[in-house]
């Protein structure tokens, strides 16, 4: 009987759980990594992911063949061809490989006609398994982040005294989320230039004729874990000072602020979420760095990220499809193209995304997914889009951050209310107003903004659905109190807007 093990482009830690399993039997196990053709054709994904992930794998194979391991490297039009000619020519009976984390690649994997038996084993890439994660629902009324991340910091013991957290308390969230009211000069992230490797891959692809999205250059993606790594502690020393005040601020012309960039390696397995969670607690104790920023940062991996992750995996087949607005707009063409926008926020975000493939939780949830929502989009043509865009998506956590979280798609089950907002918010939290050609204190009129005709459209065309939610009667009253004359010529300038694009 031979093992071999089939490594997934996020996958690429040499402690994932397949490649674990055969450690004491690296020379007798062939291992493969496959850069598929037909699958990058699927969508036409951000050039800079697809130099990320195919780089990152190459260089993870290098990595592995110095280790010792049989290592084979395919570039092959689709996964079936390259699996079955390498099964035959080491004679593999026993395909390994750890469960992909998206389910539509599960059940692709499930579809392929191979000359091996597969095996899926159990992933390690999460804090919590499925089991845990079904085990902690089923003994719950409710399903609240706040409760699980509390569970979380108990179970893997982070920032506790005995059983009281540190600093007395759970949250900082007070001290956190400042608007940008003076001029703030955040640290320039880490970047590295490309090297040999990611170069022949920026040149192949630019020479292929793959449908792709934003721009290849200036590519400044680290490609191995020893360059995450040094993103990691670049962010300890610099940024994690400031990451919780300004956390949700936006700033035009500063891309990343005081956030981390982890995002893209951790989704690889380049870094794991423990080892990201130590280093920061453990700086915390050494360099007494503040508890708001510490705390909030760890939230973010220890709550949200896990709980995203355990959510997908709990909900059936069809929540993807899930559409509990029944938004049937086609996305605006403008997020393609950001310069088909006048629009100061979006376009400023829009832009960064195509020079990037990046932007903050808070241009991404109050200022991309915000403006689809309350324009009435698809929730899975926001969801395609967004894969499409960022560096870091996949289908485990964008399918419930934009269809639950940001597209409230799913009528409450990750959300309370719907992030939806008027420009208001945008506003308070950011400098793009200010250059803006639209006038935010306007609801209607040809200097409207539109954040703010379509807000109130929103909420008037789902009134109803809104009012069973408890935690939006306020803002339904403001609306109620709306002068008719004025409601109507709101919802007019909305579907006017909707024709024109
Ligand atoms: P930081 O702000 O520095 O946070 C640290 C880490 O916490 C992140 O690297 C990430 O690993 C984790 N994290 C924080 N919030 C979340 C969350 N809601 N879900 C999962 N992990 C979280 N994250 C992705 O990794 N891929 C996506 O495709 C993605 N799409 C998103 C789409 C929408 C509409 C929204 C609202 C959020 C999305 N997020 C996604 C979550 C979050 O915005 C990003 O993880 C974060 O912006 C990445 O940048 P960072 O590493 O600088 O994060
Ligand atoms: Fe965005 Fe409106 Fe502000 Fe312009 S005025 S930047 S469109 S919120």
């Amino acid at each position: 009987m031979t093992i071999g093990i089939w490594i997934l482009g996020n996958q690429l830690h040499s402690e994932q759980a397949a490649l674990l399993s055969r450690k004491n039997n690296k020379q007798e196990t062939p291992v493969i990594f496959i850069e598929s053709l037909n699958y990058v054709r699927k969508r036409p994904y951000h050039q800079q992911k697809l130099v990320l992930v195919f780089s990152a794998m190459r260089h993870f194979a290098e990595e592995l063949s110095s280790e010792g391991w049989s290592v084979t490297y395919k570039i092959s039009e689709n996964f079936e061809q390259a699996l079955n000619s390498w099964i035959r020519a080491n004679q593999i009976t026993e395909l390994r490989l750890v469960t992909p984390y998206d389910r539509p690649f599960l059940t692709f994997i499930q579809s392929l006609n191979l000359d091996s038996n597969i095996k899926l084993i159990p992933n390690n890439h999460f804090l919590w398994s499925h089991q845990e994660f079904k085990q902690w629902t089923d003994s719950r009324k409710r399903l609240l982040l706040e409760d699980f991340y509390r569970e979380g910091r108990k179970r893997f013991n982070i920032l506790m005294e005995g059983d009281q957290p540190i600093g007395g308390q759970w949250n900082f969230d007070k001290q956190n989320r400042k608007p940008p009211k003076k001029s703030l000069t955040p640290p320039t992230p880490l970047g590295f230039e490309p090297d040999q490797i990611t170069q022949q891959v920026i040149n192949d692809l630019k020479s292929s004729q793959i449908p792709t999205y934003g721009q290849i250059e200036p590519f400044k993606w680290g490609i191995n874990r020893s360059q995450a790594l040094q993103v990691l502690e670049c962010f300890i020393e610099n940024n994690l000072d400031n990451f919780g005040a300004y956390q949700d601020a936006m700033v035009t012309g500063e891309y990343t602020m005081w956030h981390s960039l982890i995002s893209p390696y951790i989704n690889l397995g380049l870094l794991t979420p423990l080892e990201v969670i130590e280093s920061i607690e453990k700086a915390y104790h050494e360099f007494d760095y503040p508890l708001n920023s510490v705390e909030g940062l760890i939230r973010q991996i220890l709550g949200w990220r896990e709980y995203m992750y355990g959510i997908y995996q709990l909900m059936d087949d069809d929540y993807s499809q899930k559409n509990w607005f029944n938004h049937q707009e086609k996305l605006p063409e403008f997020y393609w193209d950001s310069s088909q926008t006048d629009m100061n926020c979006l376009k400023q975000s829009l832009r960064q995304v195509e020079e990037t493939g990046y932007g903050h939780h808070i241009q991404r949830l109050m200022v991309l997914g915000n403006f689809a929502l309350i324009v009435g989009v698809s929730p899975q043509a926001v969801n395609d889009w967004f894969h499409s865009a960022f560096i870091d998506a996949y289908d485990w956590v964008m399918v419930p951050n934009v269809i639950g979280m940001g597209q409230f798609a799913d009528g409450g089950i990750l959300a309370s209310k719907p992030y939806a907002a008027s420009a208001n918010y945008i506003n308070k939290m950011s400098d793009y107003c200010k250059s803006c050609v639209y006038k935010r204190t306007q609801r209607t009129g040809d200097k409207a903004c539109p954040f703010n005709f379509f807000y109130w459209d929103f909420l008037s065309r789902h009134q109803q659905q809104l009012k069973g939610l408890g935690r939006m009667n306020l803002i339904l009253a403001n609306l109620k109190k709306m002068d008719s004359e004025e409601l109507k010529a709101i919802q007019s300038q909305a579907q006017h807007w909707r024709e024109s694009q």
